[in-house]
């Protein structure tokens, strides 16, 4: 029963509206296996002969009957079967199920389909050095615990289209099943735990998890008088962080609530999930227990998945029209909430890692434009959709000004709900909202890839008289822009004798802009952007040095510099390998005692105290006297920091070698660097990070990316 794919997918899709499914299943865990029934009603035009549905190809469809309500009333439903035929995809990852329908058929159709087979697709354990990506699955039931995304096309589904669902599943008992929407009922009869679930809006998709949870919940009340469910779901070791959770959930919700409108959900549920993952599901997040147990609170963590559900679970991305939702929830979670705490160091420290994030892992010749971006799978496409996206949004603001962007915000958040959106929705809103027509602004940050070159290029003032015998400074700034210049205004700060002023300049889409300012006092320097409000090409040299220099570098070496066979720091050889049998780029390991350092690329020396004297020689061309490595500790810019558990990670410019970093991991013993060989790549950040048995006790840059020039003095005429 072969069927060979055409015309019938695109009909159906155009044809099949308002579908409700009322679903049952049992999940038997043991055998990984469904046994389902679905009720679908649809509306069909009158002269559609067939509807296709999207199931997984393990699945096997019993029978299909279709409802006729009776058209006297009162005598009840009579079912009758209808034919249909399944074919595969030529990858066999996806079933579609043709449903012939009746000649006469009405408008409103009820199928019911009866199916069963096996969902059992392990998750796969995620391989990446610097940050958790989900494990690969496409659906489970198992011992171990269910996991039935959209994705495990495990109902059937017309593609491309939005469903209500009513959903009872049935489990063993001692189970818990956590599902999208609300719980409208739960029964447990002879060893069996039956839970139905309602969503009542049209979604995308439904999910249902399900393990051996301990439950706990409490109320949230919103100023405005809104009620939800604030639960967790977490396996028993992890029971006793659940107040962590609770707490963490009530204060970004009382802080997006503010933001974003009334919480689109009854309930919010922290649920652990068996594998690896963070997803921001309707009504619920699935944490990994790793995660969890890390106190996953964070606003780049839980804060991220709750904006979610706003963003993405209320209002959704319009399928393969570019990804901005995820752009838009790391600047309101990842970014945004430092502002609203009013934690103007870390606000400014997430700018500088978006910056230095797209400068490092975007390199010119393989960037593309935000509105390209539709879902993550390396550091480069996090730098895009992720980071620059999100810079996007921070440069809207600054364009329309707060009041408009806040007021545009809400009105997007509440226009959309339960429709897609895209860029050109979001466009068509802040224009609105901001009384000025934005094409410009999105063709230039949105549809183009690329970041402004920007450089401070002359610098000069003269002393004038002003009006009635005041001394006055005109001070003349000019800014290039080297390759494609951009239309945007960037903030200089003006250092004077006595004062400081911040002031924005202008730019067009010319080369060069110059720009006359009146000044009270005398000018002594300029510094272009010093807060990274723009959105800016840097080049490699001007980035702080720091580790993700090397991680990014095209050629990479790894110097062995210690003498214990034993020693932790041969972990970070072996996972570099492990990381690297797939990717093009291959590190090269030498040993210092053997070899000089390459005269090309970045370098990552691993220390122990034995080399430290020889290491000591070959960073100081490049780190100075920032550095003394010693036998008991070490120094960094001559503060003292000693004891066995000490370590630290630092990274100069190479002396020689633009836009390469040489980095040094060094542990006054071989324990000092335990816990950090294992997590070395997440620390990549900074200039140099000290670890005191493995813990982060002082981070810092070396430098910053700010452009200074000292203001000349002309001779006045
Ligand atoms: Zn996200």
């Amino acid at each position: 029963m072969v069927h060979a794919w055409g015309v019938s997918v695109s009909s159906a899709q155009e044809n099949a509206a308002n579908i409700q499914h009322t679903l049952s299943a049992e999940l038997i865990l043991a055998a990984h296996e469904l046994v389902a029934n679905d009720q679908i009603k649809l509306e069909v035009e009158p002269e559609v002969t067939s509807v296709t549905f999207t199931l997984a190809p393990t699945l096997h469809v019993e029978s299909i009957a279709m409802q006729t309500h009776s058209v006297s009333g009162g005598q009840g439903n009579q079912d009758e079967v209808v034919p249909f035929t399944s074919g595969y995809s030529s990858e066999a990852t996806v079933q579609h199920v043709v449903v012939s329908l009746p000649k006469e058929h009405g408008r409103r159709v009820t199928l019911v389909m009866s199916y069963r087979g096996q969902i059992n697709d392990p998750p796969r354990e995620p391989r990446h050095l610097r940050f958790v990506t989900p494990s690969e699955t496409a659906g489970y039931i198992g011992l171990d615990g269910v996991y039935l995304s959209g994705e495990s096309q495990w109902y059937p589904d017309v593609i491309g289209s939005f469903s209500t669902y009513r959903v009872t599943a049935q489990i063993p008992q001692g189970w818990t099943v956590v599902a999208s929407g609300s719980k409208e009922s739960e029964t447990t009869n002879s060893g069996k735990t039956s839970s139905t679930w309602i969503v009542q809006n049209q979604s995308e998709a439904f999910t249902l998890v399900a393990n051996r949870f301990v439950t706990t919940s409490r109320e949230w009340k919103s100023p405005t008088g809104q009620r939800v469910e604030l639960q967790t779901h977490f396996l028993p070791d992890n029971a006793g962080l659940a107040d962590e959770y609770l707490d963490a959930t009530a204060r970004y919700l009382d802080v997006y609530v503010r933001i974003l409108g009334n919480y689109p959900f009854d309930k919010f549920a922290v649920v652990e999930n068996f594998f690896a993952s963070g997803l921001g599901l309707p009504s619920f997040t699935l944490l990994g227990s790793g995660s969890i147990r890390r106190h996953y609170v964070q606003p780049y963590a839980l804060g991220h998945e709750i904006v979610h559900s706003w963003i993405g679970n209320s209002v959704f991305n319009r399928d393969n029209h570019g990804n901005w939702v995820e752009g838009m929830t790391t600047y309101l979670a990842n970014y945004y909430w430092h502002e609203v705490v009013k934690d103007v160091s870390q606000a400014f420290e997430q700018r500088r890692m978006m910056l230095d994030g797209y400068n490092l892992y975007v390199r010119p010749e393989t960037d593309y434009a935000v509105s390209q971006f539709l879902r993550k799978h390396d550091e480069k496409d996090n730098a895009i959709g992720y980071h620059k996206s999100a810079f996007v949004f921070h440069l809207l603001r600054q364009e329309i000004g707060d009041e408009p962007f806040w007021r545009g915000l809400k009105t997007f958040v509440s226009g959309y709900r339960n429709h897609p959106a895209d860029w050109r929705s979001i466009e068509e809103v802040f224009s609105r909202e901001g009384g000025q027509d934005l094409r410009w602004f999105f063709e230039q940050w949105v549809e183009q890839p690329g970041a402004p070159l920007v450089s401070l290029r002359d610098v000069r003032a003269r002393h004038v008289k002003g009006e009635g015998g005041r001394e006055t400074w005109r001070l003349t700034v000019q800014i290039d822009q080297a390759g494609k210049p951009f239309r945007m205004a960037i903030p200089v700060r003006i250092v004077m004798k006595e004062s400081t002023d911040i002031k924005p300049i202008e730019l067009n889409l010319s080369q060069a802009s110059v720009t006359e300012f009146v000044l009270p006092d005398q000018p002594l320097r300029v510094e272009l952007d010093p807060e990274l409000m723009t959105f800016r090409r840097l080049t490699r040299r001007q980035l702080p040095p720091m580790l993700n220099g090397y991680v990014t570098d095209l050629q990479k070496t790894v110097v062995l510099a210690f003498s214990d066979p034993a020693s932790p720091l041969q972990q970070i050889v072996s996972r570099i390998a492990d990381h690297e049998q797939t990717g093009p780029h291959k590190t090269t390991v030498v040993s210092l005692k053997d070899n000089s350092l390459p005269h090309d690329g970045s370098i990552l020396i691993l220390a122990g105290a034995d080399d430290r004297q020889a290491v000591q020689s070959v960073v100081q061309e490049s780190c100075g006297d920032r550095i003394a490595l010693g036998e008991k500790g070490f120094e960094i810019d001559g503060q003292a920091y000693d004891g066995p558990k000490m370590a630290v990670l630092f990274s100069c410019h190479r002396a020689n070698v633009p836009g390469s970093v040489i980095t040094v991991l060094y542990g006054v013993t071989s324990g000092a660097v335990e816990k950090i060989s294992r997590f070395l790549f997440y620390y990549g950040w900074h200039s140099y990070v000290i670890f005191q048995d493995g813990a982060v006790t002082k981070r810092a840059l070396w430098q910053d990316s700010t452009d200074v020039k000292e203001v000349r003095i002309d001779a006045t005429p």
